[in-house]
């Protein structure tokens, strides 16, 4: 097969011009090829008055046509090349494994796709997942939205599918990719119910819903392959031994006092996973502090982003609702960007600590609310956020990010007025530095709902006032490229803080921890994914070496 990409068509392009242009291309003639399966299927939007399709294309030559001296031909092409292999390989599959079963530690889309490699390859893994199965969650998670009660256990962070179950399902990830595990991911997902549209559109997603039930169906394909799926079992302790070659995990223990042995730990943690960072920390495993953002969540009318994005051809189908992705570098040195941006969705409470306040966004498939969301945030190093007050360049105690988010999320509580309310502003006022009081034309979408308050106290914000500079100048730089991004009525709710993990659990190229044998730190908790999609394929990864570990076999691919 040949592989043509980059072939540009206008939005409205008929039906049957595709075939045409690819003859075209390849220079052939119709009896030539034989099929044409689109791979991808992207759109250049930067210019509003003619939107282009951009196709990348499989094409099967007819017998008799030489594929070799086609692509001869097109020698230096480096848009016409052999479609290349993107199947998925097993480094092994045993038939019945009796040794020691490996233990995943989360069931997020890292412990999600580590547990289903594991049990494909015949490895029988233990899942423990501290939060509830996803149903049960959903009614959880629900409660703190509709009923202002939090389950420290069972929320946006914690329990089947991980944080992000309640989402936008957004599908696509800037990781480079030399062995299309991304595919391996998609095609896993479709198996489980995602419509088929997410193997070529360039930006898939799937939102909520639907989610929901993949994941029941993949929980299912694992224990099916001889995996078990525990949940509410909490991993309170990982069990670690010295030996002749230095640490080395034996086991963990779960909150009910139940130990597993076990001589191979992933640990998919996401980033909301406090308590078990802190018990990691006392048993001595190897971590440091890593930069982060934080900044808050702001809603415009979907239709403007359309508008603004996609001119007279807002609402075609197959652009869809229209997304952004803005940076500002402001001049107090700090860069400002706006974070997982949810087209025609919600904006939800996200916090797993009582007394505190976490924004983020999800949407349904469908993405027909009618506000768009984004987080705006601005990153920060660990020298931003260390507690001792050193200025001396030595390391930062990797568990500083997290008292730091604790302090920002609690102000958010408190500016709120309690009940999980969180503190917003208008836009407008958050420029001028005044205080808003009453909404305009943009409906805040959080539940429980919003309280309207200063956000940029002077001795007590809500943000660090470097944080609030940096903001306050992005918001119009971004309107140059959003025209009405600087809407008076567009509101901001904060505060956004776990936009990726505080720290990182630092691995060795063989994915485990520098200096604990047998664990594998892994996905987004660990320092090592920020995403859905770049999660599963770390959790490919990760599975991946310690099969090989574990059956002595070759470094993993
Ligand atoms: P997680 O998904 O966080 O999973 C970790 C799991 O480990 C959790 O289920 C937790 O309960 C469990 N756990 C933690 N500690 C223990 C313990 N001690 N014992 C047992 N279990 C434990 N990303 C996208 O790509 N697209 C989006 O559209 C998107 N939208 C999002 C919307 C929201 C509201 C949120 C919160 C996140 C969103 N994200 C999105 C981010 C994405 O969800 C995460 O990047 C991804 O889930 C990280 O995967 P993970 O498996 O590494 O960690």
């Amino acid at each position: 097969m040949i592989r043509i990409t980059e072939l540009r068509l206008p939005l409205h392009h008929a039906e049957n011009a595709l075939r045409p242009a690819v003859l075209a291309r390849l220079k052939l003639v119709d009896a030539d090829i034989t099929d044409i399966h689109v791979f991808r299927r992207g759109y250049d939007a930067r210019k509003r008055s003619d939107i282009q399709l951009v196709y990348t294309l499989d094409c099967t030559l007819a017998d008799g046509v030489n594929e070799a001296a086609v692509l001869a031909r097109f020698a230096g092409d480096h848009q016409v090349r052999a479609t290349p292999d993107t199947g998925y390989h097993f480094l092994a599959q045993v038939g019945e494994h009796t040794g020691p079963r490996p233990v995943v530690v989360g069931f997020g889309p890292c412990g999600l796709f580590a547990a289903l490699i594991l049990a494909q390859i015949g490895l029988r893994p233990i899942v423990l997942e501290r939060g509830k199965a996803v149903r049960e969650r959903t009614q959880d998670t629900w409660s703190l939205w509709r009923e202002q009660k939090l389950h420290p256990e069972s929320n946006v962070q914690f329990g089947e599918g991980g944080a992000g179950t309640f989402s936008d399902g957004k599908l696509w990830s800037q990781i480079t990719d030399p062995r299309h595990l991304t595919r391996k991911v998609l095609q896993e997902f479709v198996k489980a119910g995602a419509p088929e549209e997410i193997l070529y559109v360039s930006k898939p997603h799937i939102g909520t819903f639907r989610l929901v039930s993949m994941i029941i169906k993949m929980r299912a394909d694992i224990e099916a392959l001889g995996g078990e799926i525990r949940f509410q079992q909490k991993m309170t302790d990982l069990l670690i031994e010295d030996g002749a070659d230095g640490k080395h995990v034996r086991g963990v223990q779960l909150e009910s006092g139940e130990q597993i042995d076990t001589t191979h730990v992933v640990i998919a943690l996401g980033h909301s996973a406090r308590d078990t960072f802190q018990m990691l920390q006392a048993r001595g495993v190897h971590m440091e502090a890593k930069p982060f953002s934080i900044g808050y969540r702001i809603e415009h009318p979907q239709s403007l982003i359309d508008a603004a994005r996609f001119g007279a051809n807002a609402g075609n189908p197959i652009l869809g609702a229209a997304d952004y992705k803005l940076v500002h570098h402001a001049r107090n040195g700090r860069s400002v960007y706006s974070f997982c941006m949810c087209p025609g969705g919600t904006v939800v409470a996200a916090t797993s600590e009582e007394n505190r306040v976490v924004t983020n966004g999800m949407s349904q498939y469908s993405r027909n609310e009618r506000n768009a969301n984004a987080g705006i945030v601005v990153g920060l190093t660990p020298e931003d956020y260390r507690q001792d007050g050193k200025r001396d360049g030595s390391p930062v105690n990797p568990l500083d990010g997290m008292a730091f988010q604790r302090q920002w999320e609690s102000r958010a509580y408190e500016l709120g007025g309690g009940g999980y309310l969180a503190p917003g502003s208008l836009v407008g006022d958050f420029i001028k530095r005044q205080v808003s009081k009453a909404f305009g034309d943009v409906v805040p979408s959080y539940k429980p709902g919003v309280t309207l308050t200063d956000l940029q106290q002077k001795s007590n914000g809500s943000l660090p006032a470097y944080c609030l500079e940096a903001i306050r100048e992005a918001l119009p730089a971004f309107a140059r490229q959003i025209r009405g991004f600087d809407r008076p009525d567009a509101v901001l709710t904060g505060v956004e803080t776990r936009t990726s993990s505080p720290l990182r659990i630092n691995r060795g190229r063989d994915y485990q921890s520098l200096n604990v044998r047998g664990l594998f730190p892994a996905g987004e908790g660990a320092g090592y994914a920020g995403g859905i999609m770049s999660a599963g394929v770390d959790g490919i990864e990760v599975a991946e070496a310690l099969a090989a570990d574990l059956l002595g076999l070759p470094d993993a691919p």
